[in-house]
């Protein structure tokens, strides 16, 4: 399957038919567990010398489906699905760093990532070094001998622009550090794993799902990290594990295929902490992925017409998009979104802070929410709302001002997102 496109491989990878019954849409298995054939299969199920279903709380048949076909979409070698994108981003961390180690972040990151990795992960004793992503060399020089992973978002709002990815991943090579990306923001628009990176992991809540309706987050193992090669740099995947009897994770899984950082996350981080995805949700995240493609094309093309529109508009004073990028802005875009730029477009109006809370107030068809990837157009001012837990400091850091004002392009009639826009624009002047 691996040779069939992005736009197949969301309808068909991991998936034929349900063997009991023939059906051909994923059965929603809402089930807690799972009936051993002998204690002999059960003994084995626990002790991992057979891959299979004992427990949902580690695995689930259409969550399984789930976690193959974003594997197969994103080119990765195998997938685990979790309750939320918190968690993947938690998960991808902790299944290498442990107290006393570090990571080394871009500054440019998601409000909840952010708060995660300044506040709960210190007090865990994993330190985060935030570094401007500007310069890729910045994360060489913020590593030391206890620097596990590097970690960024592919396009980061509020800048939207995207992360030097290859450049990020080379460095990290160098020294046996992988690249974390998370890439929710841009699925199928950026494939990270081509560019170097080790590891992609989404919130699904957003573009995946695409509707709106349900939590969720995965973490996508690349396949392409040669963990083994450097056991003083991992030690999480190259010391006993005395959970499982002493199991170095780097040399148990090889038979398996080159799956040891996801493995090892599912059996010690999800079974530990629980963070498991609802066989429900992923059932709703699986609807979603069918239409990724399409979604994906419709987005950018409306989004682009949008960021087209404010650039016109003399209210306006910038207009912050991919496209109307200048110096390395432009050149990353140019090099990482060839083929579209997504759905999120950010502006600033020349009536400051006010302005963008009048115009929030005015919008009849966007809606005011803390989402992002919904099929409908969304709108909010994040200095109030996302990045309010943020510092001041920390809020321009991350790139909000307090005029700025995000949107999240859907897929309804381009003129009628435009006159939205033009009414609720007219209300903010007056
Ligand atoms: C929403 C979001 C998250 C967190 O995901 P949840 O599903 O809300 O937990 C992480 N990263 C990015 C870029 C996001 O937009």
């Amino acid at each position: 399957m691996t040779s069939r496109h992005p736009e197949t491989l969301a309808l068909h990878a991991g998936w034929r038919r349900d063997s009991a019954t023939t059906s051909v849409a994923v059965p929603i298995y809402q089930t807690s567990s799972y009936q051993f054939d002998s204690t002999e299969h059960a003994a084995n199920l626990f002790g991992l010398k057979e891959l299979g279903n004992i427990y949902t709380r580690i695995m689930n048949p259409t969550t399984d489906v789930l976690e193959k076909r974003l594997a197969a979409v994103e080119g990765g070698v195998a997938a685990l699905a979790l309750s939320s994108g918190q968690a993947a981003s938690a998960f991808s961390v902790q299944n290498l760093a442990r107290a006393g180690d570090n990571v080394v972040s871009s500054t440019d990151l998601y409000g909840g990532t952010w708060n995660l990795f300044a506040n709960t992960l210190k007090d865990q004793g994993i330190e985060v070094r935030f570094v401007d992503p500007q310069d890729p060399e910045a994360f060489a020089r913020a590593t030391d001998d206890r620097t596990r992973a590097y970690y960024a978002e592919t396009l980061p709002n509020p800048k939207l622009i995207p992360f030097p990815i290859a450049e990020v991943a080379a460095i990290g090579r160098r020294f046996g550090i992988p690249l974390i990306m998370d890439n929710t923001a841009a699925p199928l628009l950026v494939r990270p794993f081509e560019h170097g990176a080790a590891v992609v992991m989404y919130s699904t809540t957003k573009y995946i799902g695409g509707h709106g309706t349900s939590i969720g987050g995965v973490v996508i193992d690349g396949g392409n990290f040669d963990w083994e090669a450097h056991p003083q740099r991992q030690p999480a995947l190259n010391t006993p594990d005395p959970s499982y009897h002493g199991a170095v994770w780097s040399q148990a899984v090889k038979p398996l295929g080159p799956i040891a950082y996801i493995l090892k996350m599912r059996v010690t981080l999800l079974r530990d902490l629980g963070a498991a995805m609802s066989p429900f949700n992923a059932f709703l995240f699986l609807q979603g992925l069918e239409t990724l493609p399409l979604r994906m094309r419709e987005h950018s093309r409306n989004a682009s017409a949008v960021a087209n529109f404010l650039a016109n508009r003399k209210d306006v004073t910038r207009v912050i998009h991919p496209e109307h990028h200048t110096g390395l802005g432009a050149e990353r875009s140019a090099k990482y979104l060839p083929h579209g730029q997504g759905g999120l477009v950010g502006f600033e109006l020349a009536g400051g802070a006010e302005a963008g809370r009048t115009f929030i107030d005015a919008l009849k068809l966007f809606y005011h929410v803390a989402n992002i990837g919904d099929a409908r157009s969304l709108a909010i001012h994040p200095a109030s709302t996302t990045h309010s837990q943020l510092t001041d400091s920390e809020q321009i850091a991350t790139g909000v001002t307090p005029g700025y004002v995000r949107l999240s392009i859907g897929l309804e009639h381009i003129d009628d997102i435009l006159s939205d826009l033009a009414q609720a624009l007219d209300a903010a002047k007056a």
